[in-house]
């Protein structure tokens, strides 16, 4: 096995690296956005790559997925009309649409090539891409929220490539207003937030950009995700309203109707206790 090639993505903001061990190269394609390569790797099923960063493996997207979904939808009240911006990989999608209730989800990715990729190396991810509730679109997802309709969704779920590149206006006051606008009075925006041990600072400046576009309340989930920097990630959940975002429908997620590799309720709860260091830098009781 030693002269196997493995596929390393060294951080330099963390002067750490993560890498699988590979067995070929199944696939690239330069899309008018980004490079997307995908890999087979020897233990973890398939790779994506996009522009040098690990997205997802067959093996380990579920941590990331299914905290990227429930944890908000059993948050709001009663969900119905969901919007994804990101997100072509389309495991997000699938998680939202395991919630029967669950009326409509818009997935606005800038790039369609992610999502042709995904359809052939992670079929398992697409398999509710043809649920009538699921619109499957390639756009810039700025332009989309500036465009939505206000008061037309309850959750937005902001499922992006880290903040440089066609991702980096995801990430700012002006798309925050956009997403307020849009958002039923009870809604809540979710987004990737990246790193608490490696980017905090991000995390902070993101809060505080929400807070700017008119965001009430805040809560930021940390969840293990081996193949992201550091190996641990999270996401920020902003409420319209001040609410306590601690409180969810636990008795609803105890009892889901469906299978997950990861979110159950007690994982629920575990993700709403933060570390010391991140209490103290974020200061969400
Ligand atoms: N889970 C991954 C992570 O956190 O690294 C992200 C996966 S998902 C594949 C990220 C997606 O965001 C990519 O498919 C990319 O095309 C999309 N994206 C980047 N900028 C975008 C934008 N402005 N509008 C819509 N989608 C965008």
């Amino acid at each position: 096995m030693s002269d196997t090639p493995w596929f390393y993505e060294n951080f330099e903001h963390t002067g750490s690296a993560i890498g699988f061990r590979i067995v070929r190269k199944l696939d690239e394609v330069q899309s008018p956005f980004q490079k997307i390569e995908i890999f087979e790797t020897t233990d973890f099923g398939n790779l994506m790559v996009i522009d040098g960063a690990m997205m997802v493996t067959t093996r380990e997207n579920f941590f990331y997925h299914e905290m990227m979904s429930h944890a908000a939808i059993y948050t709001h009240a009663a969900p119905k009309d969901i919007a994804i911006i990101g997100g072509g990989d389309c495991g997000t999608l699938r998680e939202c649409l395991k919630h029967a209730d669950v009326r409509s989800v818009v997935q606005c990715d800038i790039d369609e090539q992610v999502t042709r990729m995904a359809e052939k190396y992670f079929p398992e991810l697409c398999e509710s891409n043809n649920d009538p509730r699921a619109t499957v679109m390639f756009d810039d997802g700025i332009a989309y929220m500036r465009n939505a309709a206000p008061e037309s969704l309850d959750i937005i779920i902001v499922d992006s490539t880290d903040p440089v590149g066609p991702a980096e206006g995801l990430f700012n006051r002006a798309f925050y207003e956009d997403c307020f606008k849009a958002l039923r009075p009870d809604g809540l925006l979710v987004q990737q937030s990246e790193s608490p041990l490696a980017l905090m600072h991000l995390i902070q400046d993101m809060v505080g950009a929400m807070g700017d576009a008119g965001f009430q309340s805040f809560r930021t989930l940390p969840f293990p995700q081996p193949c992201y920097p550091t190996g641990w990630w999270s996401c920020t959940i902003a409420g319209k309203q001040a609410r306590d975002l601690a409180k969810f429908r636990l008795p609803d997620a105890a009892a889901k109707p469906f299978r997950t590799e990861y979110y159950n309720a007690g994982m629920h709860v575990a993700a709403l206790a933060q570390p010391e260091f991140m209490k103290r830098a974020l200061q969400q009781t």
